[in-house]
């Protein structure tokens, strides 16, 4: 559950170790703050503290999104991703900490400009049962968040949850693509 993102090709982007050292660190200043007396001078210090770390956490994120969309664009030009409306997934409080935290919607944005720039062309496809929906044959495998693996009973595919994901999203933006030349 730590990675970042699971791409068609097999790989997959972590959270580099510096990341998750400064946001452990930014955890650990926070419950301290909570035990401090309100007002105090050291809890004054600990607030700017936590901001400095909450800064630090910011930039270390915005320089691992600008990599791997760096790396991502260099070597696709046609990039596949979910349409999430962010707006309505913050409303869905299991979610909405992972999602704004990860700054999913500055990622997309990168690679939407980085793609243009290099030429290439980022698709967004609707994210309707990516999740469920066999890769393999398309049928219909409902599994909630909890279950980390795809199994598919009718044609026996077994996949990560994410990479099945990946493999239908990859399917749908090439399907995009086709009507889009159709269209030209
Ligand atoms: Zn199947």
């Amino acid at each position: 559950m730590d990675k970042y993102a699971v791409l068609s090709d097999g790989k997959s982007f972590e959270n580099p170790r510096f990341l998750r050292q400064t946001e452990k660190k930014l955890k650990r200043a926070q419950k301290k703050l909570s035990q401090q007396k309100r007002g105090s001078a050291n809890y004054k210090k600990q607030v700017i503290k936590i901001r400095k770390l909450h800064e630090k956490v910011a930039n270390q994120r915005r320089d691992t999104l600008h990599k791997w969309s760096y790396n991502l664009t260099k070597y696709y030009s046609v990039i596949a991703v979910e349409n999430l409306n962010i707006r309505n997934m913050v409303k869905n409080k299991r979610l909405a900490k992972s999602i704004s935290d990860a700054g999913w919607g500055m990622f997309r944005n990168m690679l939407s400009y980085k793609c243009e720039r290099n030429g290439g062309l980022l698709i967004k496809v609707n994210p309707e049962f990516t999740t469920q929906d066999c890769s393999e044959c398309g049928t219909r495998v409902k599994k909630s968040l909890s279950i980390r693996t795809h199994v598919c009973k009718s044609c026996g595919t077994i996949l990560d949850r994410d990479y099945n994901a990946s493999l239908n999203i990859l399917r749908k933006g090439l399907e995009q693509l086709d009507q889009m030349l159709v269209m030209d």
